[in-house]
């Protein structure tokens, strides 16, 4: 579903990846850990073009994306729909009650009716366990109920891949745990995503494959279980003590 291959970006003469790459089947969930500044966010945010990486080129579903050129506005717009992305902040619009939230990009991008749109989002609210909240304000909501909110907002156009920037980064381990159950119940439902994760035990239990980056590199990469356990790359296991 996801291929990228020599990605390169930079920020004036700083090398932010350098030569990134890793393929992604259909139901795969890949975390991607390692230090602050690695490159991780920059690496989501190119493969859906929220970043112009200068080089290398990333396939998404068939549509396929060179670096170091731009792109017509409606093949950005088709990316987006496929690809849902939920960030460290929840970024919901505070004037939209919880349904609305869920429901407006339904209806501006997908074309659905107000109708049908409202019926899907209670679905999806339902979903992340959240049914009941769906005529307040999200101000009226707790950070992890929030970021559960987001997530099902970025369900709704149907994407066929989610990215997560380290989605728990912002909460309380409590609330954290909630977002981390209504994504292990997503990974488990076959949705294919990419997760910058600092949750060891998400890497560990619920990703197939970690990918490890340092300095714009990946270090290391394999099964979940073989990387957290028994990291060959001796940056690695320096990476893993320091955090757990
Ligand atoms: P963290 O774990 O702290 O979120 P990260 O792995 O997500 O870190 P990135 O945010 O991808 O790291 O940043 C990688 C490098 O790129 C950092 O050195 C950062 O300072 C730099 N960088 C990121 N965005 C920009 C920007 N818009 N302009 C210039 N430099 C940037
Ligand atoms: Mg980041």
């Amino acid at each position: 579903l996801v291929r990228i291959e020599h990605l390169v970006k930079r920020y004036g003469n700083h090398v932010v990846l350098d030569d990134v790459g890793f393929d992604l089947d259909s139901g795969e969930v890949v975390a991607i850990i390692g230090p602050s500044g690695s490159g991780k966010s920059t690496l989501l945010r190119c493969v859906n073009q929220l970043e112009r990486p200068d080089g290398g080129c990333i396939t998404v579903g068939g549509q396929r994306f060179e670096g170091g050129r731009d792109h017509p506005r409606a093949e950005l717009d088709k990316l987006r729909r496929t690809v849902g992305m939920v960030f460290q902040s929840f970024n919901l619009f505070p004037h939209l009650t919880v349904l609305r939230n869920v429901s407006i990009a339904q209806e501006r991008v997908a074309g659905r009716s107000r109708k049908e749109a409202d019926e899907r989002s209670m679905q999806l609210l339902a979903r992340v366990g959240l049914a009941e909240k769906a005529n307040q304000y999200p101000s009226r909501c707790s950070g992890g109920q929030q970021q559960r909110i987001a997530i099902a907002r970025a369900l709704a156009l149907d994407p066929q891949l989610m990215l997560f920037d380290e989605p728990t980064s912002a909460l309380d381990p409590e609330l954290g745990l909630e977002v981390l159950a209504v994504m292990r119940e997503l990974a488990e439902s076959g949705m294919t995503m990419i997760v910058v994760t600092h949750e060891m035990r998400f890497a560990e239990n619920v990703s197939d494959r970690v990918v490890v980056m340092a300095d714009g590199k990946i270090i290391e990469t394999g099964p979940s279980a073989e990387v957290m356990r028994n990291p060959q790359a001796e940056r690695t296991n320096r990476f893993l003590h320091a955090v757990r």
